[in-house]
């Protein structure tokens, strides 16, 4: 049997993204002791059922000592308090390293805790799915998903390529950018559809000429595929809204024109302009397919990728 990467690896948060991790160091033998850490008694008791890990503590500082790898995975907005908790029990010459959806905010956040000594990798793995808590990860969750790192100017390569190394073998792809650059592409690539999906179903939840129970009834016609996204974690995405807010409020300028563009298209009878368009947007849809972003059956695909819960 192969030794582990790590000798101790520390989980701070043990939600959907904390707990697919747990599983797949289990499962691939990362590391020899995983030690889970989350902040309320009730997810810690159901960690622990679960057999996630090999100690469980409530004290963030508790976990990470002693640790080679420490992955920090909670709300954005509490990355800054996560950190400075645990940085004085953080080991000279660890890996630190977070899953936040924002980076420049979290890197804010964390890095003037960062005692010298410890290597700090801020990271963002692009998979997820609408659901929370220790029982939604699964092992699979990051097989063939892109993990993005934004390393900080004085970042050890070294330690780069063994936190790389790592999530390889957690099934992802590595890519590097810096901190805005991310933010600005995730702002476009994941927060405004999630805007947008929590907009659209908060209008239909608000009208009076057409009933709830008509919206739900009929929901298969498109308005469905919004819920998925509307459903995901409140406390999560506002966290994202509020750290991410300069290149979302970009973003969102940019769709409110390009909305008003196709208003006027179809106020005027442009059925020109209409048809280029979703032309367009179909041949994107093709790419993300050859991409081997998402499989080509319909109803988007999510029958046939559903997963068991594993623990
Ligand atoms: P989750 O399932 O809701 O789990 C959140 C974890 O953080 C739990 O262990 C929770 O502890 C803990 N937590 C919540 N509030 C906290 C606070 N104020 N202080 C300390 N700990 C707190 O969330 P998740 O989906 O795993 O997301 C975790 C991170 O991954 C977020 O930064 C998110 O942006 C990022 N991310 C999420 C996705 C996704 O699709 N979900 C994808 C990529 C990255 P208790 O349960 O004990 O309260």
């Amino acid at each position: 049997m192969t030794s582990p990467m790590f000798e101790k690896i520390a989980l701070v948060g043990i939600g959907l993204i904390g707990s697919s991790l747990a599983r797949v160091i289990r499962r691939e033998g990362l590391a020899g002791h995983v030690a889970i850490s989350t902040r309320s008694a009730a997810t810690l008791a159901r960690a622990q059922e679960l057999e996630l890990g090999d100690s469980y503590t409530i004290e963030a500082k508790e976990a990470v000592r002693d640790a080679d790898l420490v992955i920090v995975s909670v709300p954005v907005g509490s990355s800054g308090a996560v950190a400075q908790e645990i940085a004085s029990a953080l080991k000279r010459g660890a890996i630190l390293t977070d899953v936040g959806s924002t980076k420049a905010s979290v890197i804010a956040q964390m890095q003037p805790h960062v005692p010298d000594g410890v290597h700090f990798i801020p990271g963002h793995p692009l998979a997820g799915t609408e659901k929370s808590g220790p029982d939604a990860g699964f092992a699979d969750l990051f097989d063939n998903r892109w993990c993005i790192f934004t390393p900080l100017p004085d970042t050890d390569p070294d330690a780069l390529e063994r936190l790389s190394e790592f999530w390889r073998r957690c099934g992802a792809n590595i890519d590097t950018m810096d901190p805005q650059h991310h933010d600005m592409t995730l702002a476009i690539v994941s927060h405004l559809p999630h805007i947008i999906a929590y907009n659209i179903v908060g209008t239909a939840d608000d009208l009076e000429s057409v009933t709830k129970t008509e919206v739900i009834k009929y929901s298969a016609s498109g308005f469905r595929d919004f819920t998925r996204l509307a459903a995901s974690d409140p406390t999560m995405w506002r966290d994202v809204c509020l750290h991410n807010k300069d290149a979302i409020l970009e973003m969102l300028a940019r769709f409110s024109e390009d909305l008003a563009f196709l208003q006027r298209a179809i106020r005027w009878g442009d059925g020109d302009k209409l048809f280029d368009l979703f032309t367009r947007t179909r041949a994107v849809r093709r790419s993300i397919i050859e991409a081997g972003q998402d499989i080509d059956v319909p109803d988007f695909g999510r029958q046939a990728i559903e997963h068991p819960i594993k623990s």
